[in-house]
């Protein structure tokens, strides 16, 4: 089965991901959501003992690592003087807050 797979926004592969376990930005989560709720899946295997994962907790550390995601984003388009984009991801980041105020 080959998964042929590719960011739109930064031309990671979805193998990259595989190996790395790294995004490239901000649309790669989106690009490879299901690879990335597997791996957090499995990450979170090795450290529990319960298999099976409420789905809110999964669905918090998921927006955390988008959260985390578009923080480096940010940075990186502000020292790369892409301003708009910086603006872009920060409205992202904002929903992403909103989200998580909710207990
Ligand atoms: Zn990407």
């Amino acid at each position: 089965m080959s998964d042929l797979r590719v960011c739109p926004r930064c031309g990671t592969t979805i193998e990259e991901f595989r190996r790395t376990g790294l995004l490239g930005c901000a649309e790669c989560y989106t690009a490879f959501r299901e690879e990335v709720l597997l791996t957090v899946r499995r990450v979170q295997g090795k450290t529990r003992h319960a298999g099976a994962i409420p789905v809110a907790k999964e669905e918090r550390y998921s927006l955390m690592l988008e959260r985390q995601h578009l923080k480096e984003g940010i940075e990186r388009a502000m020292r790369e003087g892409r301003y708009d984009e910086a603006k872009k991801l920060q409205q992202r980041l904002k929903d992403c807050r909103q989200g998580e105020d909710e207990e």
